[in-house]
């Protein structure tokens, strides 16, 4: 399993952080007053940085998908190791 560079703790995923554009239907169920939002779309990252954190220490470990993909791969137990 990966470990974290900064906290040296196992980790087998990340943490992801981004802005993203949404798109969602909103409607008020009849019989009541509140606006409810169904439907969530993502349309893709908008602005700023793209952050890929360490779930156990929190430290922003990469920025891109790429280098956070690498890591979780190449580093991973190999399942047929003898
Ligand atoms: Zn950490």
């Amino acid at each position: 399993m990966p470990k974290c560079p900064k906290c040296k703790k196992e980790i087998d995923y990340l943490t992801y952080y981004a802005y993203e554009l949404t798109k969602a239907t909103v409607g008020i169920p009849e019989g009541t007053d509140h606006m409810e939002y169904s439907h969530w779309d993502s349309l893709g990252t908008t602005k700023g940085e793209v952050n890929f954190e360490c779930p156990e220490c929190s430290e922003v470990l990469f920025h891109t998908e790429e280098e956070a993909k690498k890591f979780l791969l190449e580093q991973q137990t190999p399942l047929l190791e003898e």
